[in-house]
């Protein structure tokens, strides 16, 4: 039966820490399910919206959004998903279902975005989550529950642009190699681009290359930079910040792209985008087919998150180290009962 209260891990103000609240466990509608959180990776986007850096967090807000559990309950109109099946979230939920996006199938371009996201109200650290149905991916048999929970937001937001993308041309950079970046590499490579790694941080050149980077410059090698000039047709930026705009335009071929895919503070001049014709576009999550085709090419293709696995009520240290970059490359929340 229905148990009254969830438990989870809240930031009670902005900027945290996150402390145990317990809440009302939510009425299922028709369409919804609840999942029982088994496990749940920690991203920068959690950090940033504890931060209200999007300026659309309540509070007490539960983060979370890269969760993998079984379905505890379904509503009434819900056939698709069995009580008790293994099924994934990201950051999106739900959505209004009747905007001109929602209707051709671009969920992650609903209107009501800001609302749709799991985390409203209350998100995966948290013993369950309650969503729309259809937001619930079913998961690939055979890929951990710890590893497969950081394809449900790293995973899709790099390999929609990758694929999306793909015509731009053979060659592409990723820029930053965290939680994002390590997993573009590994579906940059294949996907068959030729493929750069781009980081700040020379220690991680063995393992960009073992994760299939072609090429890895580091941030400070600027010689390096300036003759890589025209030598990407895609670029994408993972980096929460401490971008030089200027040195990444200069890499992009004429009429390259640059895709933002994190929330980095931005500032460009405009005469080499203008007169290289270079795009500059963002990306966001995916809809429900680029999801299940992500998930799948995952698993054939063997693309592997590399995780570090902690118990939830260690959530502020996984916070403390996200910000301070020292995780190699996602931490995932474990619950009790599967840590
Ligand atoms: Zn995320
Ligand atoms: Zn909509």
């Amino acid at each position: 039966m229905v148990s009254a209260k969830a438990t989870g891990y809240a930031a009670g103000v902005v900027g945290g820490p996150l402390e145990p609240l317990a809440w009302t466990v939510p009425t299922l509608g028709g369409h919804d399910v609840r999942v029982a959180v088994s496990h749940c990776g920690v991203c920068y986007t959690d950090i940033q919206a504890i931060d209200d850096f999007y300026g659309i967090t309540t509070f007490p807000f539960v983060p979370g959004h890269e969760i993998v559990g079984h379905v505890e309950a379904r509503g009434s109109a819900v056939s698709e998903l069995e009580v008790g099946e293994r099924v994934g979230i990201g950051w999106q939920g739900r959505s209004c279902g009747g905007c001109r996006w929602c209707e051709q199938g671009e969920v992650q371009l609903c209107y009501d975005i800001a609302e749709t996201g799991t985390w409203e109200r209350h998100g995966g650290f948290a013993d369950s989550v309650t969503v729309d149905a259809s937001f619930a991916y079913r998961l690939p048999a055979g890929m951990p529950s710890a590893v497969v929970s950081v394809l449900m937001c790293a995973g899709i937001s790099v390999y929609a642009p990758l694929k999306r993308y793909a015509g731009d041309g053979p060659r592409v950079a990723i820029y930053g190699l965290g939680g994002l970046g390590h997993l573009a590499v590994q579906f940059a490579h294949a996907l068959g681009y030729e493929v750069t790694a781009i980081s700040s941080s020379e220690a991680k050149e063995a393992e960009a290359r073992h994760f299939g980077a072609d090429h890895f410059i580091l941030t400070a090698d600027r010689d390096r930079l300036r003759q890589s000039e025209f030598e990407v047709d895609l670029l994408l930026c993972t980096a929460h910040g401490g971008v030089d705009w200027q040195v990444m335009i200069d890499l992009l071929e004429k009429r390259g792209r640059l895709v933002l895919v994190g929330f980095p503070e931005m500032s460009i001049w405009s005469r080499d985008v203008v007169v290289h014709e270079v795009s500059i576009t963002g990306s966001f999550t995916g809809n429900h087919a680029t999801m299940n085709e992500m998930l799948s090419f995952a698993h054939t293709h063997g693309i592997t998150p590399e995780i570090e696995l902690l118990p939830m009520a260690d959530v502020n240290d996984a916070i403390r180290r996200l910000k301070e970059g020292s995780v190699r490359y996602r931490i995932v929340l474990a619950n009790d009962s599967s840590a």
